[in-house]
């Protein structure tokens, strides 16, 4: 429902559960966020019911470390409210993490054809299925996020807005979308991601709109986006100039 991503100089889950909080009216039953500090494993932490839980539950951020993250707020259309259920989903090696808004229309036929290939799927969630897709082909193929992420576009039907983290791309995050919306801002070596302005506002006001089926990778203060070809493309930065 809610989606945020921050990679820059400051610590992420401080400016990720401000930015789920001005998501908040929109609704949601669990929220979640992902953090990396540098190389280090990503933590994840989740929290059933209100954002407040999630604050709680780290300090309003400060006890997660690390200056890269993604966070959301769910609104449950597959598996039931839980914490299990809730996002940032995980592949079993934890070699990609993501969140996502929308619906993966085809996810059983493609769970099936991931648990041929040896996946396990510990939550009831289509996006569990468009993570390890997307970690199937970036093993498969051994190439570049983007490379992974185009081929899992290709074979999702539905909608998606998705922010997604490799573990060997420590400072970076990926995002994809069609028919769900994402916007990306930047502001003096920081980036920022949002699935609406409100969350992002108080930061900058220098946005990117990536268009439908376009990907975008995500380094501290760079951001570059790419077509389904994987080809670069070039996007004007524009500004943002009302208040939330
Ligand atoms: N379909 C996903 C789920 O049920 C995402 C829902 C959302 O957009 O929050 O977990």
């Amino acid at each position: 429902c809610g989606i945020v991503g921050f990679t820059g100089k400051e610590q992420a889950a401080p400016i990720l559960l401000d930015g789920l909080s001005k998501l908040e009216y929109r609704g949601y039953d669990s929220a979640g966020i992902a953090v990396r500090d540098g190389d280090r494993d990503v933590d994840i932490i989740k929290a059933k019911g209100r954002l407040k839980i999630l604050a709680e539950k780290t300090n309003d951020g400060k006890a997660v470390i690390g200056s890269c993250g993604i966070g959301h707020t769910r609104w449950a259309t597959h598996g039931e409210p839980s914490e299990n259920n809730a996002h940032p989903h995980r592949s079993d090696d934890g070699n990609v993490v993501a969140v996502h808004n929308g619906i993966i229309e085809n996810y059983q036929e493609l769970k099936e054809k991931l648990v041929r290939k040896g996946y396990a799927f510990y939550s009831d969630t289509d996006t569990e299925v468009a993570v390890k897709l997307v970690d199937y082909y970036y093993k498969k193929y051994e190439g570049t996020p983007v490379d992974a992420i185009n081929h899992a576009m290709v074979r999702i039907r539905g909608s998606y807005a998705l922010a997604v983290m490799f573990n060997e791309y420590p400072e970076e995050i990926y995002v994809a979308r069609k028919d769900s919306p994402m916007i990306l801002g930047i502001e003096d070596g920081e980036s920022y991601i949002a699935s609406d302005v409100p969350a992002i506002l108080k930061y900058t006001r220098n946005v990117y709109y990536i268009g439908n089926m376009e990907m975008a990778r995500v380094r501290k203060g760079e951001i570059t986006f790419y077509n389904l070809d994987g080809d670069e493309i070039e996007k004007e930065l524009k500004t943002i100039d009302w208040n939330a």
